[in-house]
């Protein structure tokens, strides 16, 4: 057992608002800069929605994280070794400027210098790129209006598809429309697909804690990181020629400050932590054959820093005995492995990722009933999974690759939870049988 320590994060998704704090202070922080204009290390996007750059998902497009070979072997998406070595002649599989949005400003010019008039003058929208008129086509959050009722899936923005619906369909159209924020930055994997793609082995994982980052001065601007990348967490300043990414604020980390998008969030949604993980597991885990055993597989990397072996492994690894008890009271561990409510983004990338997401209850509405009454209470709670506004099998897409008994389960801890403290809230007896019965 080779113990090592990566710093993580567990994202409560019930609590995002969506006020997008963390991206622009992110930003203030980190990207900006001329050649980082359309870059946010952390994005916060709408779902259901094409997210930011659009569809990055489709792997099968873009090329990312990792698949088994024919000997079910770790293989790179974007080709193996092979394509890397070619990789420094071939050109990289990457999203264009329009996937990810034409960043722009106003021209507040017109605003001061428009002649006295019965209009009202317009500043027209401006690319921050080329400095010219634009026309805003497409940005992150594109999607907010369109949410993921089955009816409105393609509602274009206009709605012209609505007024061609019947009232009847429209009505159930939208008592089943849902919608929630998903805030996101690089995930800082410990089977990062990134540092395998780069022909320069400019990236790195840093032993101490985990963080990925890019060396500036190695990199020599292939963007096959950028490939690499299932989630798209790489960018290309077009200015430096170089690749840049979240770092995790590790300047800040390593003086016991938080990340700045989790000293902002405005929902106080991020946990950070440390978790103690088997390195010398990653590869076999990464590797199991059935994509739903991987969120196991990932969870049985993560060690106990309570165990009494861990703690001496860890030691003789040369993890400080501060760190090993930082571990023990680790929110993140606690979420993800004690309780087991956290869950890792799309894990069927098989880049085993350390920022985790509580998925969201919502509101839980019974649809069957005419009042849409909240179904919350412990009475209803079994239920009530099955009235979830937010269907089961959209969550289980993007946090279990597709396993819905998992995400239930989670769902069901969550809700009863929710029912037991608000119990304790309104003053009335705790139903003691809720936590016995969700374990
Ligand atoms: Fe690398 Fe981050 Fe992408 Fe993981 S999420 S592959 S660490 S850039
Ligand atoms: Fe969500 Fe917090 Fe970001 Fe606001 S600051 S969008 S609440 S993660």
């Amino acid at each position: 057992m080779r113990v090592m320590a990566q710093m993580g994060m567990v994202m409560n998704l019930d609590k995002c608002i969506g006020c997008h704090t963390c991206s622009v202070t992110c930003k203030q922080a980190w990207t900006n800069r001329a050649g980082t204009e359309y870059v946010w290390f952390n994005n916060v996007e709408t779902r259901p929605g094409q997210g930011y750059p659009r569809r990055y998902e489709d792997q099968e497009k873009w090329r990312g994280g990792w698949k088994l070979n024919k000997k079910g072997r770790l293989a790179l998406n974007s080709g193996g070794r092979v394509a890397k070595l070619l990789g420094l002649f071939a050109s990289p599989v990457q999203p264009e400027l329009k996937d990810y949005y034409e960043p722009w400003t106003y021209d507040y010019k017109t605003l001061i210098d428009a002649p006295l008039g019965d209009d009202f003058p317009v500043a027209r929208p401006k690319s921050l790129i080329t400095g010219k008129d634009t026309q805003i086509t497409w940005s992150a959050n594109w999607d907010d209006d369109l949410a993921g009722a089955p009816e409105m899936g393609h509602l274009d923005p206009i709605g012209e598809k609505v007024r061609r619906e019947s009232e009847d369909k429209i009505k159930f159209a939208f008592e089943q429309t849902f919608m929630f924020y998903l805030p996101r930055i690089c995930e800082h994997c410990l089977n990062p697909s990134c540092m395998a793609s780069c022909p320069s082995g400019a990236i790195y994982k840093r032993v101490e804690d985990g963080i990925v980052l890019v060396d500036q001065d190695k990199c020599r601007g292939w963007r096959q990181c950028i490939t690499g990348c299932p989630y798209k967490k790489i960018y290309f300043n077009h200015k430096t020629g170089k690749a840049e990414k979240c770092t995790f604020c590790y300047p800040r980390v390593e003086i016991g400050l938080p990340t700045v998008c989790s000293e902002t969030c405005v929902g106080r949604l991020r946990y950070l932590g440390l978790f103690l993980y088997d390195a010398d597991r990653v590869t076999d885990a990464a590797a199991v054959t059935d994509e739903t055993d991987l969120y196991q597989s990932q969870m049985d990397l993560l060690l106990d820093p309570n165990d009494p072996a861990v703690a001496a492994a860890a030691s003789a690894q040369g993890i400080p005995d501060d760190w090993i008890d930082a571990a023990r009271r680790s929110p993140v561990y606690a979420l993800a492995k004690v309780y087991q409510v956290a869950l890792p983004l799309h894990p069927e990338y098989r880049t085993m990722p350390m920022v985790w997401y509580v998925p969201p209850l919502s509101p839980i509405v019974d649809l069957l009933s005419d009042q849409g009454h909240d179904a919350e209470d412990s009475g209803t709670l079994f239920g009530a999974i099955d009235a979830l506004r937010i269907p089961v099998e959209y969550l289980a897409e993007l946090f279990t690759a597709g396993d819905t008994d998992l995400i239930t389960e989670v769902l069901r801890k969550l809700a009863a939870m929710r029912a037991y403290m608000r119990g304790i809230t309104l003053g009335q007896q705790a139903d003691a049988a809720i936590p016995a019965s969700v374990g």
